[in-house]
């Protein structure tokens, strides 16, 4: 069968599976039509394939989190960024209002805490300009998306402020979750995110464009995190059963990257007790096992 084929015939299995919740808490995205599915892959030789609906764009979430965390590691060095934001899994929920216990840094940068304080590093220009280099055209922030996040998001205000009364976030709070919640709201497709996986599993250099947007050692740092935080609570699960780093969005979307091979991306908006996409997760198990792609596999 050829990939796009079978790609969708993939879809199509998955898709009868309509368990699962919208994200309530954004009230803009649980206004989002439920029944989307769409699948992008992007190999490292700049290949891509996009079925379903892969027209539909949808807010990036915390999918945004390991290109953050890339362009802090790129802009300010690890010793640098490692002395706010820590790489241990944290096993508890994203918006966890947690740090680590002597240092006060978050555990991770995939967890709100650790992404609020890498946007505090970089700002959005940066993740703007990096964002797009990423995927290797410009994102646009859906303003409803981002004002309907903001008027809600005490739980982050409260991250942020915890941040600051421990030194790690310097800036005003407010501004910070605006930032962030901004940085959460850049409207993507899966062919956009894809690439951007891509990139990652490229090794920093963006397979369309030829940029190298990271270097090297970056690549593998934030593949090594999303392979032990990307999935929160449930990477223990993911990783034994799907075996490749990954990241997943409130929004529905879900990323994996395959190191020296491809990027991939579902977005299905339905989500799981831990705010991981029901259909996305089904997808990638089913993918990881027809293509092999399960990274402990011993060939
Ligand atoms: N913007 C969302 C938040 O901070 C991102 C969470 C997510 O996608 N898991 O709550």
């Amino acid at each position: 069968t050829p990939l796009p084929d079978y790609l969708t015939e993939v879809l199509e299995v998955c898709g009868t599976d309509s368990s699962g919740e919208l994200a309530a808490y954004i009230p803009e995205l649980a206004a989002a039509d439920p029944d989307r599915l769409a699948l992008g892959l992007c190999t490292v030789d700049g290949t891509g394939y996009a079925v379903g609906d892969d027209a539909v764009r949808f807010s990036i979430q915390s999918i945004s989190k390991p290109f953050a965390y890339a362009l802090a590691l790129a802009d300010l060095g690890l010793d640098a960024v490692l002395a706010k934001v820590g790489v241990e899994p944290s096993g508890e929920a994203f918006n966890e209002l947690s740090l680590e216990e002597d240092s006060g840094r978050p555990l991770n940068p995939m967890i709100n805490a650790g992404a609020i304080t890498v946007h505090a590093l970089v700002g959005m220009d940066r993740v703007r300009r990096g964002f797009a280099a990423f995927a290797g055209r410009e994102l646009a922030v859906d303003d409803e998306v981002s004002s309907s996040e903001l008027a809600t998001a005490d739980r982050n205000r409260a991250i942020a402020y915890m941040l600051r009364n421990h030194g790690i976030v310097e800036d005003d709070p407010q501004e910070v979750v605006a930032g962030y919640t901004e940085q959460c709201s850049l409207l993507v497709d899966v062919a956009d995110l894809a690439a951007m996986a891509a990139t990652l599993a490229n090794g920093g250099v963006q397979p369309v464009t030829g940029e190298e947007v990271v270097p090297r050692w970056v690549a593998r740092q934030v593949l090594s995190v999303m392979a032990t935080c990307g999935m929160y609570d449930a990477a223990g699960d993911w990783f034994t059963t799907v075996g490749i780093p990954a990241k997943s969005g409130v929004s529905g979307g879900l990323i994996g990257a395959l190191p020296g091979r491809a990027g991939l991306a579902v977005f299905s908006p339905r989500l799981d007790q831990h705010g991981n996409s029901v259909r996305g997760v089904q997808v990638f198990e089913r993918l990881s096992t027809d293509m092999g792609m399960h990274l402990m596999e011993v060939p």
